[in-house]
């Protein structure tokens, strides 16, 4: 009797997974749905957004991985399983999405939009570095991502403060917890990174008071969901140039239609949901772990609470 792991994503490699999977879980076979032999033999789900109904079959089912970081589409299932759900959290995926971060914030710090304009036409301008010293980047949400990112900016100079849900010490970091202090927090951002997972808490976060207080000129950068924004008050303070400049990678619909006047904008950049993804070469190691892990009656790491929402 062999413990099946069944896998689903319509985004990600079975193949690869397979492979990297294989040599590290001997005696688990790893196939895709529709080659499950027995459903009562499957004891574990590596899923991307499976379809309604997915788990029904699995009455064995003992742990539920996420194949990414953000669990905001599973965790409102009303078809969840009362198992343990994981999420990936490999330090690769952690430093891809440092790299997106820095790229945004080191693209402002270096007024790199205003000489791609300059250059547009043919006009010679120069501005005089500013030093990252002199920026406040203020990054929402300090979790497994947020933290590598705000470590990195950290390495940069910049002036680096965070929040969170509770209460962080981070090195370098000035950092701010709960919703009494958020408003400070933004209007003391001249560049804010949102990276805070979409939960009920969250969503619409960012509504069209609280950009306002962002400082007039002040830069804006989303890499967690679309939803944690008021997309269309971002898209009049942008328009208006309250807020200078935007890199989004996330929107609240995706693909962003043609039609969506962001695309419009010259002071926007706008990426198409790549800021960083699980990447399998780390986090198979990691899935094995926990599956080790569970088998020998150890409680998993890297666990989604879903009445929490992450
Ligand atoms: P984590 O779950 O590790 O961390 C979430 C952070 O947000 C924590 O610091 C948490 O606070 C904070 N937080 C959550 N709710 C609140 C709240 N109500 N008020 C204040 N702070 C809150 O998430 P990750 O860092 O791994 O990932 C963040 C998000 O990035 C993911 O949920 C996903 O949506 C997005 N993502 C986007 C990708 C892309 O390509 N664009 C790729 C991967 C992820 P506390 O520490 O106190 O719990």
């Amino acid at each position: 009797m062999t413990a099946t792991l069944v896998f689903y994503s319509q985004f990600d490699s079975f193949e690869e997974w397979q492979a990297l999977l294989a040599p590290l879980l001997p005696n688990v076979r790893i196939c895709q749905e529709q080659d499950v032999e027995d459903p009562d033999q499957v004891r574990y789900a590596l899923a991307w957004k499976p379809p309604k109904g997915f788990f029904a079959r699995y009455r064995n089912l003992q742990l539920l991985v996420n194949l990414g970081a953000g669990v905001d589409s599973l965790v409102g299932r009303d078809d969840l399983p009362s198992i343990p759900i994981t999420r990936v959290s490999d330090p690769d995926m952690g430093r891809m999405m440092a790299s997106y971060v820095l790229f945004a914030v080191l693209r402002y710090a270096r007024d790199i939009p205003a000489f791609e304009r300059a250059q547009r036409e043919r006009r010679w301008h120069y501005l005089h570095p500013r030093l990252p010293q002199s920026l406040r980047v203020g990054v929402l949400g300090l979790g497994e991502l947020g933290a590598y990112a705000a470590a990195e900016l950290v390495r940069q100079g910049f002036d680096v403060r965070g929040w969170s849900r509770s209460a962080k010490q981070l090195d370098g970091v000035t950092c701010f917890n709960g919703l009494e202090s958020l408003d400070n927090f933004i209007a003391g951002s001249d560049i804010l990174v949102v990276m805070l997972p979409l939960t009920t808490e969250t969503r619409g976060l960012l509504n069209a008071e609280r950009l306002a207080l962002l400082p007039a000129g002040s830069c804006f950068i989303n890499v967690s969901r679309g939803a944690v924004v008021d997309q269309q008050a971002l898209t009049e303070a942008l328009a208006s140039g309250r807020i200078a400049e935007a890199t989004l990678d996330v929107f609240d619909r995706e693909p962003l239609p043609p039609e969506d006047p962001l695309w419009g904008l010259d002071n926007v950049l706008i990426t198409p949901h790549l800021a960083s993804v699980a990447i399998p070469g780390s986090a198979a190691r990691q899935i094995a772990d926990n599956i080790e892990r569970l088998e020998r009656g150890e409680p998993v790491l890297h666990r989604v609470d879903p009445a929490r929402g992450y």
